[in-house]
């Protein structure tokens, strides 16, 4: 455990992600780290000024700042893949049968322990989570991050049309429960766990579900996560649910869901009218591109949403995508869309970061930043800092 006051010397190669076109590189570099926080990053071997801190020679090891994860399910942990098939079958076939497992609490803490293992071991920091519709689930969720430390977004899943019926909820009590985990989870643990509202997607809630959830978001100032437009089927299917609406995006709109504090999954089949809304109203996008690629969903228009002034980061969107790595994602994106490896490392950091307003705090090496850092060896995570503590070795 770092201790207030102590400082720690990492000398190695560092990459620090300033900017989308822009990631500064340091070979070797030496970051400073005082108790939780980042002191300094410098060329030149800070030893001589700085003569009581602790050194580590990383040698040949690059450091780069905790990945953050945009997107992805806790409850699908265990199913990460499995199956096929396109987004609506998937759902019904793999991922809802999984999901009512959660009404388990024993087996609810069990994933959840391999979730949160799993992800600072694959270097993620920060994540925006999907739990299931469970409050007992999403609670032992919140208590289990606390545990490991990580910094974490977590809302309870809201299904109250078209869902099985063990996930199906009444509109009323769905609201409450997540009211009830907001008063009890957001800003808890100095703030690192947030409560995220969680409307599934249009086609599993009605529009009072969501106006209902606009409205709460709006009063209390809260995050909103939901999905968009990922699959053809999909945006067909929520058409013919809202007739009355030009689009899936205005639907969204409509429940006064589009925010910005508004993360938003996929964004594939978008109009030119869609990106707009989504860009008045400063509504952040989860860009997921292993998902996609797997469930054969389409291509994310990353430079159109990016030249519209919309703020992206990178999710997994685990199981749709099949790996936690965020490293794996980083690959995925520059295939999906021809984005350079520095781009692709600042979505994943400080772009992800911008995307909860956290870029003050989180996503690059600044003095008075969280020092949380992940130590590269021959591309593969080795190491894991959350503020100062090593917590994955
Ligand atoms: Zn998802």
């Amino acid at each position: 455990m770092s201790t207030p006051g102590v400082k720690t010397i990492y000398k190695a190669n560092l990459l620090n992600p300033v900017a989308r076109d822009r990631v500064d590189a340091y070979s070797p570099g030496y970051l400073v780290v005082s108790g939780n926080s980042i002191e300094e990053l410098s060329r030149e071997d800070p030893r001589p000024r700085i003569k009581s801190a602790e050194f580590v020679d990383l040698d040949h090891n690059t450091i780069v700042p905790g990945f953050v994860d945009t997107h992805v399910h806790l409850p699908q942990f265990a199913i990460m893949g499995v199956g096929s098939g396109e987004l609506l079958n998937w759902l019904n076939n793999y991922t809802y049968p999984e999901e009512a497992r959660f009404a388990d609490p024993e087996y609810a803490n069990r994933i959840a322990t391999q979730f949160f293992d799993g992800l600072l071991a694959n270097g993620t920091t920060t994540a925006v989570i999907y739990s299931s519709v469970h409050e007992q689930a999403t609670d032992i969720a919140f208590l289990i991050a606390k545990l490991t430390g990580i910094r974490a977004f977590i809302g309870k899943a809201m299904m109250d049309r078209n869902s099985p019926l063990e996930l199906l909820e009444d509109t009323d009590a769905s609201l409450a429960a997540s009211v009830r985990l907001f008063e009890k989870w957001d800003g808890a643990d100095n703030g690192r766990l947030r409560y995220i509202f969680t409307p599934r997607f249009a086609g599993a809630c009605s529009m009072d579900l969501m106006k209902r959830v606009g409205q709460i978001a709006k009063e209390r100032t809260a995050f909103i996560q939901s999905h968009l437009s990922e699959n053809l089927d999909e945006v067909a299917w929520i058409h013919t649910l809202f007739p009355d609406l030009p689009s899936y995006t205005s639907v969204y709109e409509t429940a006064g869901m589009l925010t910005e504090r508004s993360i938003m999954g996929h964004c594939i089949h978008l109009s030119e009218d869609e990106v707009g809304l989504l860009a008045q109203n400063q509504v952040k996008v989860a860009f997921c591109p292993y998902s996609n690629r797997t469930l054969r969903s389409g291509t994310m228009p990353y430079q159109r949403l990016r030249d519209a002034g919309l703020t992206i980061g990178l999710g997994t969107d685990i199981a749709g995508g099949p790996s936690l790595s965020m490293l794996d994602q980083l690959e995925q994106a520059q295939e999906a869309v021809n984005i350079s490896a520095s781009e692709a490392l600042y979505l994943a950091t400080l772009g992800g970061a911008k995307v909860l307003g956290l870029d003050g705090q989180i996503g690059s090496f600044e003095p008075g930043k969280d020092a949380d850092f992940v130590v590269l060896e021959n591309k593969s995570v080795w190491e894991v800092y959350v503020q100062g503590k090593l917590v994955y070795f």
